[in-house]
This record gives structure tokens, sequence and C-alpha cells, in this order.
């Protein structure tokens, strides 16, 4: 990783962060904002989500999935403060620059990180 590029790579992930956090808020905000991001998520999810428990499921799935978020911007807020930032934690290899402009929270290198997905019974991180 070129020493050089790491500013934009602190400044992208410090605006995903914020624009996450600013959307945990309009959440939080009121029952407009929340029934608006069940509404959006349902509509992205496969399923029935006729009843009042799967609306307070998908809620606190909607909470996890934000946390796990934050918990991954930070942790490569932490790679970028110890200098491992950029670097493919499996192979060690330099991560492509657009992988990481496409995902700056990205640990691992495209073929590293199919493996990984491949040997975790194929489970896909929502595209970005
Ligand atoms: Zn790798």
């Amino acid at each position: 990783m070129n020493p050089a590029l790491l500013p934009a790579f602190v400044t992208q992930l410090n605006a995903q962060r914020e624009s996450l956090l600013a959307q945990v808020r309009q959440q939080r905000g009121g029952d407009i904002g929340r029934a608006d991001a069940a509404a959006n998520a349902r509509h992205n999810a496969e399923g029935d989500w006729a009843s009042a428990d799967a609306q307070h499921d998908l809620a606190v799935a909607l909470e996890e999935r934000e946390l796990a978020e934050l918990n991954s911007i930070a942790a490569a807020l932490q790679r970028v403060a110890d200098g491992s930032y950029g670097r493919c934690t499996d192979c060690d290899a330099d991560i492509a620059e657009a992988r990481l402009h496409a995902a700056p929270t990205a640990l691992r290198c495209i073929g590293c990180q199919s493996q990984h997905e491949a040997a975790h019974g194929g489970v896909h991180a929502p595209s970005m």
C-alpha cells in the first residue's frame, strides 16, 4: 500500500461511518423513519414478512448488520493506524486499489475472499 493513498481511504471510511450513523439516527428517530427502513429491507428480502414478529426481527437484524458494519469500519481504521491496511489478512498480498475503493473495509484480496466465502457455505455479503 502506497502511504500516499491512505488519506483518501481514511476519508472514505469516515464518510461511510458518518452516513451509517446518520441512517441509524434516522431509524431511531421515529416511527416513520423506521417503517421506511423496514419497507426497504423487506423489499430486498425474500420470504414472507406479514407478522409483527417479523417486523421486530427485522428491526433487530438491521441493528446487528449496522453494528457489524461499524465494527468493520473501526477495524479498517485500526489497520490504517498500525500500518497493515490494504494487505490481505490471508495471503499478505496488497489488495487491489480498485477493490478497496469499492469496499474500503475489505480484509482480503479477491482470490482469498472467494475462497473464504466458498469455505463458509457460500454466504455473500450484500454487494455495494
Ligand atoms: Zn489474499
